[in-house]
């Protein structure tokens, strides 16, 4: 396909072919996995391909990174060897010591980790602001020094829904860029940079890969000096995406659109049969109209996605017992497989930020609702809640 009618292409399309055109040699239509780490010059300097040594690029990890672009309507996608690897490359790139960062007041554990315990020893501060408050997102803006306003919409693990137009608003007002966590959406069921947002990162671990088999991240702009400075410290920093992680990342972004249909649909049969059990005592999903963010996430939201968290009768040792109950649900951390997964937020993902701003409560259950048989998880829901 042309690059001309793969941009004004649907979402699908653009999963499936870009990124790569089949191989002119052997016809292959799916990249292979390029394992070089370097490549053969015709004579000093005259490289090929453009491709000299494989930190610097990868011909299967430049598929993955155009695919990446092209599905968050970015002008430039970065692979990375993890969701954090991509994170602290964006803040190397961003900001310098002295500089500020605000950041979610729910945001997923590692990330909070990375700024209050990594960043912040490099001299890089950040304060807490409550994600779907605009108005504090504002107030917690340091004019001049603050570098990057962080939003992670859906939040991990409570589902809490910022304002993306409106926060784009506010901290360009304040010379800052707006970087949008797309982890829990996935590029399917929200664009962030159409938004006004300025930076998208994922954790290609989850939704992106889709079937718990690899671990990756990613960085998409769509602005040229943006992506010079990404792209100098991917290099200088060296946290890449190998060409097999690559592989495995594209392969899952093929199927991302109809993975993503399926995950909401079981999600919304979740909700409704948890929301009608006495033992729960609060269900949280953006796709309920009482969820304070639905008015919001319907605007930027194609769907509501798999990702539900519930709160129990009965406190933390209920919460404890149910996730150790399922057998459809695997226990166990990470989220956005084919595979449906059951944690407990406290005492796993969220164990970093106990005692912290960000620590979650005791009685909350995280569902990672894969795209099984319906029937069969609200079967293994009901059992393990008895
Ligand atoms: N962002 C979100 C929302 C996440 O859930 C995670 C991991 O769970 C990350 C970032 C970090 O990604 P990774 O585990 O691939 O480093």
């Amino acid at each position: 396909m042309s690059e001309r009618d793969l941009v004004k292409s649907g979402f699908e399309t653009r999963a499936v072919h870009a990124g790569y055109e089949p191989d002119p040699t052997t016809g292959a239509v799916i990249p292979p996995i390029y394992a070089t780490s370097t490549y053969a010059q015709d004579g000093v300097g005259g490289l090929r391909g453009g491709y000299e040594y494989s930190r610097s690029g990868n011909p299967t990890r430049t598929a993955l990174e155009e695919t990446l672009a092209a599905l968050e309507g970015g002008s430039h996608g970065f692979a990375f060897a993890s969701g954090l690897a991509a994170e602290d490359t964006l803040v190397r790139a961003l900001c310098r010591p002295g500089d500020h960062v605000v950041l979610p007041d729910d945001a997923y554990g590692g990330t909070f980790r990375l700024f209050d315990k990594v960043e912040r020893a490099w001299g890089l501060e950040h304060s807490p602001a409550p994600v779907s408050d605009t108005d504090a997102i504002a107030a917690a803006i340091r004019p001049g020094r603050t570098k990057l306003v962080w939003l992670e919409t859906p939040t991990n693990p409570m589902l809490t829904i910022g304002d993306i137009a409106a926060v784009a608003r506010v901290a360009h007002d304040a010379g800052a860029l707006l970087v949008v966590d797309n982890t829990f959406a996935s590029s399917y069921l929200q664009q962030p940079l159409s938004l006004g947002a300025d930076v998208v990162v994922h954790s290609t671990t989850k939704y992106a890969g889709g079937h718990s088999d690899v671990v990756g991240g990613a960085l998409v702009v769509d602005d040229a000096d943006l992506a010079e400075r990404i792209g100098y410290h991917q290099n200088a920093i060296g946290g890449v995406a190998g060409p097999f992680d690559s592989w495995l990342v594209l392969r899952g972004l093929k199927t991302l659109a109809l993975r993503m249909e399926r995950h909401s649909d079981n999600a919304e049969r979740v909700v409704e049969f948890l929301a009608d059990h006495p033992g729960v005592t609060e269900v949280i999903y953006p796709g309920l109209p009482g969820h304070p963010g639905h008015e919001v996430a319907a605007r930027q939201m194609r769907r509501f996605g798999g990702m539900v968290s519930f709160r129990v009768a009965g406190g933390e040792e209920r919460a404890l017992a149910i996730c150790a109950a399922t057998e459809v649900f695997t226990l166990g951390e990470s989220l956005g497989g084919v595979e449906s997964l059951i944690e407990h937020p406290g005492r796993m993902t969220h164990a970093s930020v106990a005692g912290t701003d960000l620590e979650v409560p005791a009685d909350l259950v995280r569902l990672s609702v894969g795209i099984e048989t319906a029937e069969d998880l609200l079967a293994d829901l009901g059992r393990a809640l008895g």
